[in-house]
């Protein structure tokens, strides 16, 4: 691969290792890579940037990755080639527009007679600290850190995979969701802290790691359980078995992961998260009520939430956006021209339906605020007397270090502003964001389970503030 070093203290342009989509499959007989399509098919949301899969026939690792879609990477030529009963894969995100080959993961690393390939959800923070340690590496993002770091492990202490994760896992401070390989062996590892998820499941004879339990019903795979914080599990064609080898390990789910990130259809702490978002709807609307005509959802993140506050307000729900499906599917940048009309590219509004109606506007989160301001505008466009947005979260304040990448704190709306400057901003009539106690009693969960780090500023572990690839921004 054609790698530039990882060097300290030179911001990437790019942020590596972002909220993404992970997948381990082993089992007798087990078409690996189809699976794993199927599985990453179903992960698709975690991630458009890049996909991969690596397999194992037992004896020799093959992977494939490029940048697009799962289903523009892969056809069937190209997965007839990927023999094997053990495989991982990755769906890779950002929002910051990298798109890199060279980050698209698994990554895979080869020495002696070993292989291993590695799919990370997630961002170390203490990647300066790590390289003070392993001294120079060839790696652009800190999921290559890792590879390298295992590997190192195996070669030079002669340690098993199992061995080498056990002791290397510990060096590694964020958040760090893992499916990993090497020839016989499939391990699921979560940090201490389980910022992102990943579940276990049942098919057949053999096992199923994935970020989602939306891509076990994909495969018809049975769920056995979430994979706890601090947890790795290894597998191989013998059994299953669990180590912990943190010494320390406390739940902090990333609440966004219930907000915006993961799929309706998928349990999160035994809850089906499109019934929580309709909850957060349901006390949105008791915690800012208002008097208006129709609920309209912002298609589709907005859509449970909008139906909630719908339910408890009596303000008829109605559709009056209409998403294209197929956005994501380009990778043709719009003409100037278009950029200029910006969200229309993704979302529209009906005229017939919203003209004269005072609207209250349902979406899950603000985050730099573009989106949302285009929306109003297009609300009033559409003839729209009065715009009430109301969000399901409360206010994004605070860059996340842990896998969303949002960007830094300079291009969050409400980093810096009050909520009435932000209803200015966005020139709406009133708005309103749910609290987080609120946001929290929505999910089911106990209230210290969650990093709410981004809406808080509370970050559960140190962040780094100076040097390295994740800069807290100097302006606070
Ligand atoms: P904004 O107004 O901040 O530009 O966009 C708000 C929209 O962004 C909301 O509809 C929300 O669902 C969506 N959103 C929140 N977080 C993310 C993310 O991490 N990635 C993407 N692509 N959209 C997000
Ligand atoms: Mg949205």
């Amino acid at each position: 691969m054609n790698c530039e070093p990882f060097t300290v203290n030179a911001p990437s342009p790019d942020r590596p290792g972002e909220s993404c989509g992970v997948f381990g499959i082993i089992g007798p007989d087990i078409d690996a890579a189809r699976m794993t399509y199927f599985g990453l098919f179903a992960l698709q949301h975690r991630g458009q940037e890049s996909a991969g899969i690596a397999v194992s026939d037992g004896r020799d690792i093959t992977v494939y990755k490029d940048l697009g879609l799962v289903a523009q990477v892969f056809n069937e030529p190209t997965l007839a080639g990927l023999p094997g009963d053990l495989a991982v894969g990755h769906t890779r995100y950002s929002t910051t527009g990298s798109n890199r080959w060279e980050n698209s993961q698994p990554v895979f690393r080869h020495f002696g007679n070993n292989a291993i390939a590695l799919a990370h959800n997630g961002n170390l923070t203490n990647t300066s600290d790590l390289l003070a340690r392993l001294g120079p590496l060839t790696a652009t993002t800190d999921s290559e850190l890792m590879t390298e770091a295992i590997a190192r492990e195996m070669e030079n202490a002669e340690l098993t995979l199992e061995d080498s994760l056990a002791t290397i896992l510990p060096t590694f401070e964020g958040a760090f969701t893992l499916t990993v390989m090497d020839q016989t062996t499939l391990i699921g590892v979560r940090d201490p802290r389980g910022f992102r998820p990943l579940c276990l499941g049942t098919l057949g004879d053999g096992w199923v790691l994935a970020s989602e339990t939306a891509a076990l019903d994909i495969l018809g795979a049975t769920f056995v359980r979430e994979i706890a914080p601090g947890e790795m599990v290894v597998i191989d064609h013998q059994g299953i078995h669990s180590q912990f080898p943190f010494a320390d390990t406390h739940q902090q789910l990333c609440i966004f992961e219930f907000v915006y990130f993961a799929r309706p259809d998928s349990k999160l702490l035994g809850e089906t998260v499109h019934s929580t978002r309709q909850e957060m709807g349901r006390l949105l609307a008791r915690q800012a009520p208002i008097d208006a005509d129709i609920t309209v959802p912002v298609p589709e993140s907005g859509i449970p939430a909008a139906q909630g506050f719908a339910e408890v307000s009596g303000i008829p729900y109605t559709d009056g956006l209409v998403k294209n499906r197929y956005v994501g599917r380009t990778f043709i940048q719009p003409a100037q021209e278009m950029r200029e009309r910006g969200v229309r590219m993704k979302l529209n509004a009906m005229a017939g339906i919203i003209g004269g109606q005072r609207v209250v506007l349902v979406d899950d989160s603000i985050v730099r605020g573009s989106t949302t301001r285009q929306l109003v505008g297009m609300m009033r466009e559409a003839g729209a007397t009065e715009v009430h947005l109301r969000i399901s979260s409360p206010p994004y304040r605070w860059a996340c270090y842990y896998g969303m990448d949002t960007g830094d704190r300079s291009t969050l709306l409400a980093s810096d502003h009050t909520v009435d400057e932000i209803a200015a901003i966005l020139g709406v009539d009133s708005i309103a964001y749910l609290e987080l106690d609120s946001l929290i009693r929505a999910t089911g969960a106990p209230t210290n389970v969650f990093c709410t780090a981004c809406l808080s500023g509370d970050y559960p572990t140190s962040v780094p503030d100076v040097g390295g690839k994740f800069l807290l921004e100097s302006s606070p």
